[in-house]
């Protein structure tokens, strides 16, 4: 089990190693001859394959690596060891090709914890400016975690930022133990914060969703029926209220693959993955739609993707510098095994179940 404390990186761990990783997605672990049947072989069975982008609506920036937990699942493998960052000048190119791109409705801010780049406020002021709809996944936590991070919920309202933030229970128990100790009381000081502002009150406008993933190695409960009992429970014991829960799948890769491994349920979870898979939730997996974008600028097809280094296909536009729009647009989604993740049952994205 990862010590919660360091990413997989500071620990030395050879999953930090996404060629480990890889080989264990398509290989089966520790020399075991076990096979799953390939995620292509699927979309093949349903005529998806190859699976082709439809639009570029999307535009998912991870602004860097470092946060301020170290949560056991976490699939960017984050935490405050982790120094990779964005500079200006790449969050410049970003600017740059959403100003020439008006396809791309909404810029999707993620980390890490974003809030830590030194220059994210100026960053959300340039998207703004360039009208464009944003989503900041904020850990919740981090809006605690200094002084200067408290008026994040004013700075928030002000750009009219809609926030998604994961709260994976709404008891401390098995919140703090998926995310780290007293990640839940700041966590509910945090909301209580952004109600405060109007986030998440019916007729502000102002849009606060949280994200749930499961604790162990089962498949999230239905979405809807989950929205009801968090909404109850927060309002009942925490007068919280706010607007969607999103449900999200773990996906079998970096600490949640860690966590995998070390209980011995790695194969067990992706035959659950595989068995569920759905083909209406194929047809409308996130990447179809949106690019995403890792700290130094290269362009992957989703987030999963990009930490597991698999970058889009179009060999002359993987880095923001020779961003192609025709040809991203077109691309063929670089797929593996960890996708029965976005498939299974309702499905799973960034904005949760979409099937
Ligand atoms: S808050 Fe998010 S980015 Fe940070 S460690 Fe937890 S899951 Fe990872
Ligand atoms: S993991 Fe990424 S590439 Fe694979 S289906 Fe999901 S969104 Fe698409």
């Amino acid at each position: 089990m990862s010590s919660n404390t360091k990413s997989l990186k500071a620990q030395g761990n050879s999953l930090a190693d996404v060629h480990e990783q890889i080989e264990i997605l398509e290989h089966g672990y520790n020399g075991n001859e076990y096979r799953l049947v390939p995620f292509q072989q699927k979309l093949e069975s349903i005529g998806l394959y190859p699976l082709l982008s439809t639009q570029l609506e999307i535009f998912q920036i991870n602004v860097g690596k470092m946060c301020n937990q170290v949560c056991k699942h976490c699939h960017v493998d984050a935490g405050p060891d982790r120094k990779e960052i964005m500079t200006r000048e790449t969050m410049q190119l970003c600017l740059d090709i959403l100003a020439a791109n008006p396809s791309f409705k909404t810029v999707d801010l993620t980390g890490g914890a974003p809030e830590l780049n030194p220059d994210f406020r100026w960053f959300v002021e340039e998207i703004k400016k360039l009208g464009k709809h944003i989503i900041v996944r904020c850990n919740l936590t981090i809006i605690l975690a200094n002084k200067r991070f408290h008026d994040l919920p004013d700075f928030f309202k002000q750009h009219q930022i809609e926030v998604a933030s994961s709260l994976p229970s709404y008891s401390k128990d098995r919140t703090d133990r998926q995310r780290g100790d007293g990640v839940f009381e700041d966590s509910v000081k945090a909301l209580q914060m952004l109600n405060a502002v109007g986030y998440g009150v019916e007729g502000t406008g102002l849009i606060l969703n949280l994200v749930y993933n499961p604790a162990g190695a089962f498949l999230p409960a239905p979405q809807n029926a989950l929205e009801k009992e968090y909404k109850a429970a927060l309002k009942k014991d925490f007068n919280i209220v706010f607007n969607s829960l999103f449900t999200i799948t773990n996906m079998p890769i970096s600490r949640y693959l860690d966590y995998l491994l070390q209980t011995e349920n790695y194969e067990k979870y992706m035959e659950k993955l595989i068995a569920a898979f759905n083909p209406a939730a194929a047809s409308n997996v996130m990447c179809r739609t949106t690019l995403s974008i890792g700290w130094d600028g290269y362009i992957y097809d989703c987030d999963f993707n990009q930490m597991l280094e698999m970058k889009v296909s179009c060999k002359g536009s993987q880095h923001l510098s020779t961003f192609n729009a025709a040809a991203l647009t077109n691309r063929e989604i670089i797929i593996n095994q960890h996708c029965y993740g976005c498939t299974a049952g309702m499905g799973s994205s960034c904005g949760g179940a979409v099937a």
